[in-house]
C-alpha cells in the first residue's frame, strides 16, 4: 500500500479471480468458461477491416447491439444496458442503488464479488445463510428493506430458485432494486426477464462470458425498466462511456446473430453435465442439483482441498473455496466430453491412492 491510498480503501479486500495459470497446459475446469470457441460468425466479424477501424472510438451507446438484444429478448432497446462483462453491471448497481443508508442483502454462499462491491462503496450488507440443503430460502429476502442480489442459478452451488420465489421477493421489496444475476441461466435455468414489464424494481444481469464463449472479450448486459437503465447509463457516462471496445461490440453483434450455435453448445454442455453427475455419483460423490455449466461436488474419502491439489498435480484444474461451509466441495466446470473423460480418469486415480 502506498501512503497515498485513501483510508477509505485501506481495509478493502479485493476479489480473488480463479487462477489463470500460464506455467503449463491444464484441463481448465475452474472458471466456468465455455470449452467451445466463439461462433464462425463471430470469428468472421473480427477481421482486418474491423481491426483497421481501431483508430476510432466505439459507439458509446452500442445502438446496434442493443437493438439486436432487444429483439432476441422481446424488450425495447431502452430496456437494455451494455457493460464490460457483467461484473461492470454489479459495480454500477451497487454504486447507483446503494449507499451508507441503503444497504444490500445477498446469500452468504454466492458470487464472491457481491461483498467486495458492498465494501467498496461502504454499503451495509447482510449475508443470508443458505438452507441446510444449500438452497436459497426466498422468505429471508422478503421485506428486507435493502437491495437484493441473487445469482440464479446460484454460484457455486448451481442451484436455482423458481420464478414464483423471485416474484415474491420483488413484491416484498417494492422500494428497492432486486438484482437477479443470470450469468448461468442458459444452461437450463428459468429467466426472470419476462417479469421486467411487471416489476419496475427488477434488474436482470446476463453475460457473454459463459454460454456465449466470450469471457475474453468482456461483455455483459442488463435488462430492466427504462428508468433503471437510465440510472445505470448515468453512472456509465459518468465513469467510462466507452466501456465496451469496438471489437467486443462487433463480436457481440455477431454472437446474437448466431444465437442458435450457442443454444446448441449449451445443450451439449447440459448433456455432458448429466453424464458427469451420474459418473461422479457412481464414484461416491455428493453432487448438488445444477442448472449451470458447472457442478458442485463433494468427493468421498478425501477433503475438497486435497482433491483440488491432487487433480492439479495431474493437470486438471477445478475450483476450491476455503469457506467453512463449503470447504468439503469443489466446483467443476463442465468441459467437452473428452475433457470430462480425462477429469474422471484422473479423479479415479486420485481416489485409488486413498
Ligand atoms: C462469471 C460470473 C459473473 C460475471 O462474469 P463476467 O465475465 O464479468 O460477465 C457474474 N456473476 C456470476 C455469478 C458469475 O459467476
Amino acid at each position: 500500500m502506498s501512503r497515498f491510498l485513501s483510508p477509505r480503501f485501506a481495509g478493502l479486500e479485493a476479489y480473488t479471480p480463479g487462477e489463470q495459470p500460464r506455467d503449463q497446459q491444464y484441463i481448465k475446469l475452474n472458471t466456468n468458461e465455455s470449452p467451445y470457441p466463439p461462433s464462425p460468425e463471430v470469428l468472421a466479424r473480427l477481421n482486418a477491416d474491423e481491426v483497421k477501424r481501431l483508430n476510432l472510438y466505439p459507439d458509446p451507446e452500442g445502438k446496434i447491439l442493443k437493438e439486436k438484444l432487444a429483439k432476441l429478448y422481446g424488450v425495447e432497446k431502452e430496456n437494455i444496458f451494455l457493460s464490460n462483462g457483467s461484473d461492470d453491471i454489479l459495480n454500477f448497481a451497487f454504486m447507483a442503488f446503494c449507499d451508507e443508508e441503503r444497504g444490500a442483502a445477498f446469500p452468504e454462499i454466492s458470487y464472491g464479488f457481491y461483498p467486495v462491491y458492498a465494501d467498496l462503496y461502504h454499503v451495509p450488507h447482510v449475508k443470508l445463510p443458505l438452507k441446510e440443503d444449500f438452497s436459497i430460502d426466498y422468505k429471508d429476502y422478503c421485506d428486507i428493506n435493502k437491495m437484493v442480489v441473487v445469482a440464479n442459478p446460484n454460484a457455486p452451488t448451481g442451484m436455482e430458485i423458481g420464478l414464483f420465489e423471485i416474484e415474491e421477493i420483488l413484491k416484498a421489496n417494492p422500494n428497492h432494486v432486486v438484482l437477479i444475476d443470470e450469468a448461468y441461466v442458459d444452461f437450463g435455468g428459468t429467466s426472470a426477464v419476462g417479469l421486467v414489464g411487471k416489476y419496475p424494481n427488477l434488474l436482470v444481469s446476463m453475460t457473454y462470458s459463459k454460454s456465449r464463449s466470450m469471457a475474453g472479450a468482456r461483455l455483459g448486459f442488463a435488462i430492466a425498466s427504462k428508468e433503471i437503465i437510465e440510472d445505470l447509463e448515468k453512472i456509465k457516462f459518468s465513469t467510462n462511456p466507452y466501456n465496451i471496445n469496438r471489437l467486443t461490440l462487433a463480436a457481440g453483434e455477431a454472437a446474437v446473430d448466431s444465437d442458435a450455435y450457442y443454444k446448441e453448445n449449451a445443450k451439449k454442455i447440459m448433456a455432458t453435465r448429466e453424464t458427469t453427475v451420474k459418473d461422479l455419483k457412481a464414484l461416491g460423490f455428493t453432487v448438488l442439483d445444477s442448472k449451470a455449466n458447472f457442478i458442485f461436488a463433494k468427493p468421498p474419502k478425501i477433503s475438497g482441498a486435497d482433491f483440488y491439489a491432487q487433480l492439479k498435480k495431474k493437470g486438471v484444474l477445478v475450483r476450491h473455496f476455503e469457506k467453512e461451509k463449503i470447504r468439503d466441495f469443489v466446483r467443476i466446470t463442465i468441459g467437452t466430453d473428452e475433457q470430462m473423460e480425462v477429469f474422471l480418469q484422473k479423479t479415479q486415480e486420485v481416489l485409488a491412492d486413498r
